[in-house]
């Protein structure tokens, strides 16, 4: 199994470095594992001017799963465009056409206080986000700004979605769906939007090849109002790209704890880039505080996905719940007046764990 192994920018090094910890651990059991570290984001601008560079492509296309830790920084922003260290993601998902994206957001038990909603309306949430990644509009043309013959200027965006497309991000949803609780509830705007017609129409004609999964459709805006008002009603979810950006956010947030959720990047062939869903906190790199709790939960991701070996993904969740249940906190997850833990003493808690069966 080859793995490019990205860490970026921030605290992205930081908590790679135990992310790596965990694989030495099933490399040490006889996992067979071809590691590259290759620059993306604000050092490969640094080191290459460039935040995707050639090689780093390259490798990736090689590799069979990417971990990816985090990129950006403050000193990168005023930079043109085409050099912010988030270009070099977006064009490597593009690049890979990584077009399905998931994101479990699940709140775990010893962390339910920690939401911003009551402990009842969360304890027990485990909702999976399939969101489509390489379409709708963020990518549609024409877009743009420009004047009318009033001369004012009028801003233009194009939500597109061919059959195909949605297909396919389909199909993810619904696997998922039979992997887990066999409820996939597919989300759209088809009472305005005709682009979301069709969504809703393949979702539909795809459903006829799960008949064990139980299809349900949802506004866009009721679903938004759902996740808070009784977020455990839904397993799986599947929606376009602008409503999974602003729904997967929502629901990451109702675990309260943006250090603990992890996603996959998919594409056809099962090459998957495996990153936690936060950014490179520059406010506390090079502090050796970062939780490195989604990154590590990251590789239980790509040994399922990627790797397909559930048993290796088991272990690794079931050694997160054992050092949460052991009462191990980094500053983010903590209740106040709780003793706190380092990054690496976490990712050190995690190996430990790993090896009492
Ligand atoms: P952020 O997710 O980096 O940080 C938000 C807050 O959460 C900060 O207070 C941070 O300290 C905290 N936080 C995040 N991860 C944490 C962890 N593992 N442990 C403890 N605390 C953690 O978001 P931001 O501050 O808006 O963005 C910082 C930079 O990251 C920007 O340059 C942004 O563009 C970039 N970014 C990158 C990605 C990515 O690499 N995929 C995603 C989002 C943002």
């Amino acid at each position: 199994m080859k793995v490019a192994v990205l860490p970026g920018d921030g605290i992205g090094p930081e908590i790679v470095a135990e992310a790596l910890k965990v694989l030495e651990v099933f490399r040490g059991e006889g996992l067979s594992l071809d590691m590259k570290t290759c620059d993306i984001g604000g050092i490969a601008v640094d080191r290459h001017r460039d935040p995707l560079p050639a090689q780093t492509l390259a490798a990736c296309r090689e590799s069979d799963a990417i971990l990816f830790g985090a990129i950006g920084g403050p000193q990168y922003d005023t930079l043109p465009r085409e050099l912010r260290p988030e270009r070099g993601l977006l064009r490597l998902r593009k690049a890979l056409d990584l077009f399905a994206n998931l994101r479990p957001a699940q709140v775990f038990p010893e962390l339910a206080a920690a939401s911003s909603l009551k402990p009842d309306i969360v304890s027990g949430l485990d909702i999976m986000i399939v969101r489509e990644l390489t379409g709708d509009i963020y990518f549609g043309e024409p877009r743009g700004i420009s004047h009318n013959s009033a001369g004012e200027r009028v801003g233009v965006n194009t939500m597109v979605y061919s059959e195909s497309e949605i297909r396919r991000v389909a199909h993810w949803g619904f696997q998922a769906a039979q992997a887990r609780r066999k409820t996939l509830c597919s989300v759209d705007k088809m009472n305005v939007l005709e682009t979301t017609q069709l969504w809703r129409d393949v979702v539909v004609e795809v459903s006829r090849e799960y008949p064990d999964v139980m299809l349900t459709h949802m506004l866009v805006d009721n679903a938004a109002m759902q996740l808070v008002r009784n977020p455990r009603q839904f397993d799986v979810i599947v929606t376009g790209n602008l409503f999974g950006d602003i729904l997967s956010d929502e629901a990451s947030m109702l675990t309260g704890s943006i250090g603990m959720l992890p996603s996959a990047s998919l594409n056809v062939s099962g090459l998957g880039l495996y990153e936690p869903i936060h950014g490179s906190a520059p406010d506390i790199a090079g502090r050796g505080i970062a939780n490195p709790l989604a990154q590590i939960l990251s590789i239980s991701m790509m040994f399922r996905y990627s790797f397909k070996r559930p048993d290796l993904a088991d272990r690794v969740d079931q050694a997160v719940r054992r050092v949460l249940q052991q009462g191990l906190r980094t500053a983010d997850i903590a209740q106040p007046g709780m003793p706190t833990v380092s990054t690496s003493a976490m990712g050190d808690a995690v190996v430990a764990a790993l090896s009492v069966h």
